[in-house]
């Protein structure tokens, strides 16, 4: 086996990074995986995710977990409507939520993250571990943290998102701004503090070129996010202080200002935590040199804007993949494994991101409602 006595780090405990582990782990590779947040308590925040078959769900297969994935998804996460600005609902997906969380059943992302892991070894995650930089060292790499430790690792993976800071050391290609910026919302006590939004249970809502959307989740919490085409500079022209929720409402108001006042209970009650995020895309032809001790998946490979519900399945596949090539006994050595992998990850990685940009692009076009209700309804 190609991982045999070799000492494996992926960094980065996302979905992509998790579920990598654990399929090392059933093939007995040692492996940890260094992670910046401080300890398994810290809130995993973002949006329910559906899991796709062949992507996602073929991950928790393979990972073994398919039956904890059932014990905690949520069907009812299913029953999604879309609205115009003012709440009026144009369609309905409740009518088809048996159907739609049969095929693509919906988790909160904290129990996933719980479910992949507690079937890891006993501390494989090593919390805390905030990575910054690396050198080569004999055929490997010796990785510095933050927090002032350093390690080594024959082979280095790198599951450390979008804003990946291992990925410079594989390619130097930058993300292309999308047009699109998003404001992300997480609000813990949403349940109580906007309970007139929560009781839609997931929506999306699309005029003037922009989107509003949210989905609940299990623990009474509401993700929602609010989308608009700008220039690339527009965040840090803005001076908007995201941590002052003041200051975000008077920007809501101005830049959702023909939309109903409803939407201000994101806003007025509960605590809500805003985080800007400019959506960025890689090219299709991406390329870089293979290496034989070093390579990347999910969001550090392929970050694009998630108007397609793909990026979480596609980084999950990574992990499947790669875990496969690598385990499989039919390459000679690392390097060729890994780049027969890669090569299937790039395209891979363009076929979700042209999805999501043609989905951009009619989302966030002059008719984006009317050409949205007319997806979901050919969808059904
Ligand atoms: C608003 C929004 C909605 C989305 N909705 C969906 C959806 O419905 N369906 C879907 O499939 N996808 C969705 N996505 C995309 C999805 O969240 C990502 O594609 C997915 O999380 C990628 O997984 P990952 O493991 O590669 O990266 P991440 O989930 O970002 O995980 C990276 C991990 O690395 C850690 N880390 C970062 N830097 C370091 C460092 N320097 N050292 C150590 N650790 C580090 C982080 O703390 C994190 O735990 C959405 C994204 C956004 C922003």
């Amino acid at each position: 086996m190609l991982l045999k006595n070799k000492q494996i780090a992926i960094v980065g405990g996302g979905m992509a990074g998790l579920t990598l582990a654990r399929l090392l782990q059933l093939k007995e590779v040692n492996v940890k995986v260094y992670e910046r947040d401080f300890d398994q308590s810290v809130r995993v925040q973002g949006s329910t995710l559906d899991l796709h078959e062949g992507t996602g769900l073929e991950a928790m297969k393979r990972a073994g977990l398919l039956e904890e994935f059932y014990k905690y998804h949520r069907p009812d996460a299913s029953k999604m409507v879309v609205v115009d600005r003012f709440l009026n609902i144009k369609f309905n997906e409740h009518d088809f939520a048996k159907t739609m969380a049969e095929k693509r059943p919906e988790i909160d992302r904290p129990p996933l993250r719980d479910i992949l892991l507690h079937s890891l070894q006993p501390n494989t995650v090593v919390w805390d571990s905030q990575f910054v930089s690396m050198e080569k060292e004999g055929d490997g790499w010796l990785l510095h943290f933050k927090n002032g430790t350093s390690t080594y690792a024959d082979l280095v993976i790198a599951a450390d998102g979008a804003n990946s800071k291992i990925r410079p050391y594989l390619s130097d290609v930058p993300p292309i701004y999308s047009g699109v910026t998003l404001i992300q919302g997480d609000i813990d006590d949403a349940e109580k503090s906007a309970s007139k939004l929560f009781s839609f249970s997931k929506i999306m809502a699309f005029d003037d070129e922009k989107m509003l959307g949210f989905s609940t989740k299990g623990d009474g919490s509401i993700m929602f996010i609010a989308a608009f085409k700008c220039p690339e500079n527009w965040l840090a022209q803005s001076n908007i202080n995201f941590n002052n929720k003041a200051e975000v409402f008077t920007w809501f108001k101005t830049e959702f200002s023909n939309w109903s006042n409803d939407w201000y209970e994101f806003f007025t009650n509960g605590n809500v935590q805003c985080t800007p995020r400019p959506q960025y895309f890689f090219p299709f032809d991406q390329s870089w040199e293979t290496q034989g001790n070093l390579t990347m998946i999910g969001d550090a490979a392929h970050r694009m804007p998630p108007f397609a519900g793909e990026g979480a399945n596609v980084a999950m596949q990574d992990s499947f993949e790669l875990a496969e090539v690598l385990t499989n006994g039919i390459f000679p050595d690392i390097k060729t494994a890994i780049a027969d992998f890669e090569k299937d990850m790039v395209a891979r990685g363009a076929d979700a991101t042209k999805e999501t940009l043609k989905n951009m692009e009619v989302m966030f076009s002059k008719n984006g409602l009317q050409q949205m209700v007319a997806f979901f309804s050919a969808a059904h």
